[in-house]
């Protein structure tokens, strides 16, 4: 695997909630497209720290990614297996006085009164200045609740920004993040920023969702004393919508390689409308992986997002339809 002073990696790192949608599967392909084109190893890693559990899941969605032509180098990496790495970091920001235990609840977060320029549901701080004693307080009121635990951002929060390779300048709300849920489970923004570092992940390809949380792990790569941008580079890609303009979902109909399956509607032929939908191949086109990475320019990544139309019935299960 990768280590420092190599030509780096690049990875894909789904969540085992189920199967993967298009819209999962179309950034899967542009990740191994933009790693295995810029000389970079591609690592695989499952996020189960919410469900560690779903075991079947997880291996149900990397037959899904093999399925459809991506292959990846050395095992897939598992977050639940990684506990440690976690606690260890977790343990140097507190070491370093930059933990503190939060006992708000979400709808206290969101009813709270916060600065005027912080967007609506950012963190304002509630928790940030109590005294041992009030912290006693706050933490026996919430019993049998426990408090979960937020990074002491040295700014207290502020406004910062990043080169996307794709969205060009991104910048993004670094409020006072939680580091580990009042639940015991490590937080995704945490474990994201020591899995690609520790991995020697240097390029992060993912759901342009995730682009306003960037802003957040840069503070904590910062913090951590591990690599951040520009050594670090982000690809938001843009998200599949459904026929109703919101985020594809199950309910859209045939949306998983399973589904597309079941109506007659390979891997294969899933691969080719997905480069279709990325300019990269002609409607009916039969393509590879490599063919693909020839073809592949950043540069002529469609930037709005796609819609996808459920047609079962012109047979033609995936079809881009014409925007107004
Ligand atoms: N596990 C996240 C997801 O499935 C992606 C995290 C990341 O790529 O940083 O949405
Ligand atoms: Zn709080």
């Amino acid at each position: 695997m990768t280590s420092e002073g190599s030509a780096g990696a690049g990875r894909y790192a789904p969540s085992p909630s189920g199967e993967l949608h298009l819209g999962n599967l179309r950034t899967a392909m542009l990740a191994w497209l933009f790693a295995r084109s810029t000389g970079r190893a591609f690592l695989m890693r499952v996020e189960d720290l919410d469900r560690a559990r779903d075991a079947g899941a997880a291996e149900a969605q990397l037959a899904e990614l093999r399925a459809l032509g991506l292959e990846w180098d050395g095992r897939a990496v598992r977050q639940s297996e990684r506990i440690e790495l976690y606690r260890s970091a977790l343990a140097r920001l507190d070491a370093a006085g930059l933990v503190y235990e939060c006992t708000c609840a979400r709808r206290e977060i969101l009813d709270a009164v916060r600065a005027p320029h912080a967007p609506p549901g950012s963190y304002p701080g509630t928790c940030r200045d109590r005294t041992p004693r009030e912290r006693a307080a706050a933490r026996d009121a919430i019993s049998p609740r426990l408090p979960a635990l937020r990074l002491r951002t040295p700014s207290g929060a502020e406004e910062l920004g990043f080169e996307d390779l794709l969205m060009g300048r991104v910048s993004g709300w670094a409020d006072d993040l939680v580091l580990r849920r009042g639940d015991g489970v490590f937080a995704y923004n945490l474990a994201v920023v020591v899995d690609d570092a520790e991995m020697g992940v240097d390029q992060i390809v993912r759901g342009d969702d995730l682009a306003p949380s960037t802003a957040r792990q840069i503070v904590l790569q910062r913090l951590l004393g591990l690599p951040s941008p520009p050594r670090v580079s982000y690809a938001h890609v843009p998200l599949v919508l459904g026929p109703n303009g919101a985020r594809l979902a199950k309910r859209d109909g045939a949306v998983t390689l399973s589904d597309l399956a079941e109506r007659g509607v390979a891997p294969d032929e899933v691969r080719s409308r997905l480069a279709v939908s990325l300019g990269m191949a002609e409607p009916g086109e039969t393509i590879t992986m490599p063919q693909l990475l020839g073809r592949f320019d950043p540069a002529r990544i469609p930037l709005e997002p796609w819609t996808w139309c459920d047609a079962p019935d012109d047979g033609s299960a995936l079809q881009r339809p014409d925007h107004p």
